[in-house]
């Protein structure tokens, strides 16, 4: 991956050396074991400032374009949290509506202009390879906010990281991911990224039409890794240390009527989770609608407003990253 061209007018202090520095982040294959090692490094360092101080200024005077053509909670606040948390400073546009955008402004004009006035621009885009695209012609560093149902990289980083939090380990674990593993991206992202780690074994459990594609079973396979497809959870359950819970991708429906049949296909209950380890965890990048009860949030396992949490320091660590400052 390219670094971006260097800014002769660089404010002091900006590590033009630093590894990330100028680098598009576009999909976790672009992601080594020991490139893990160092973002969860640096996250674990942004947890702790937060914690302590709150905000701080590493990255004062820069500036985050936050560009979502699709709805967001969660990736866009804590994008923007990140930032400004560093002392930057953030242009939200998530209602693309308001933008030139309405006007027929094709991706990569907005990302020429989001250049001119930002030093990083986070995209979210419905179609996949449109992060690629605006990368292609941004001439300040992209990160890929989610593309259609192609890839979540920054959502399979956070994932790791809770899991390394969480669970002290990602290496020897046995992940079962669970729902809409077709159209979900963040599972695709997590997939191919475990097989950085050793010992893994996936499950995944899902309706016949809404499977694993293809071409992510047969990466991780050409990888080495052990995988198995379920339709149910019973039988895969009490081996899970990692529970991985999907939202059934309603938005991807070409027909409402297939959405309906499989919508509540699997619930999370207290009483589902029963055969289960006490010493494993359930995550969900939400939002959640009906796969997980709400019964079931007061559990220790229930990982997954933690997950929310990681996602901050994630994110700080890789904006400082890209930015030259880590
Ligand atoms: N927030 C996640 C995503 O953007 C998961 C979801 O929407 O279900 O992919």
């Amino acid at each position: 991956m390219p670094t971006k061209s260097k800014n002769p007018y660089l404010p002091f202090g900006d590590q033009q050396n630093a590894p990330w520095y100028g680098k598009d982040i576009l999909s976790v294959k672009q992601f080594s074991r020991p490139d893990l090692n160092y973002i969860f490094a640096v996250a674990h360092e942004m947890r702790i400032m937060v914690e302590r101080v709150g905000t701080f200024d590493l990255l004062k005077g820069k500036i985050l374009a936050n560009l979502f053509y699709e709805p967001s909670t969660r990736t866009s606040s804590s994008f923007m949290s990140a930032m400004q948390r560093l002392g930057g400073a953030v242009i939200p546009i998530s209602e693309v509506k308001y933008s030139s955008v309405a006007k027929g402004e094709s991706l990569p004009d907005t990302v020429r202009t989001l250049g001119c006035y930002a030093d990083v621009i986070v995209i979210r885009h419905p179609e996949v390879g449109s992060a690629a695209l605006a990368a292609k012609h941004a001439r300040k560093p992209v990160i890929n906010a989610g593309d259609g149902v192609g890839e979540h990289p920054t959502q399979a980083l956070l994932d790791t990281f809770t899991i390394h939090e969480e669970l002290g380990r990602l290496d020897n674990l046995n992940v079962t991911m669970l729902g809409d593993l077709r159209y979900g991206r963040t599972v695709h992202s997590l997939a191919r990224l475990l097989t950085r780690f050793k010992g893994i074994k996936m499950n995944y459990v899902s309706p016949e039409a809404l499977r694993m594609p293809r071409e992510v079973i047969e990466e991780v396979a050409a990888k080495g890794y052990p995988q198995s497809e379920h339709a149910t959870l019973e039988k895969i359950l009490p081996e899970t240390d990692v529970l991985y819970v999907t939202r059934v991708q309603r938005e991807r429906f070409e027909d409402p009527a297939e959405y309906e049949k499989v919508k509540s296909a699997y619930v999370i209950t207290p009483e589902v989770m029963k055969p289960a380890k006490a010493e494993m965890i359930v995550m969900h990048p939400l939002p959640r609608v009906t796969e997980i009860s709400m019964d079931f949030d007061d559990d220790p396992r229930a990982a997954y407003f933690r997950q929310m949490e990681y996602g901050l320091y994630v994110r700080m660590a890789l904006l400082a990253m890209v930015l030259g400052k880590a």
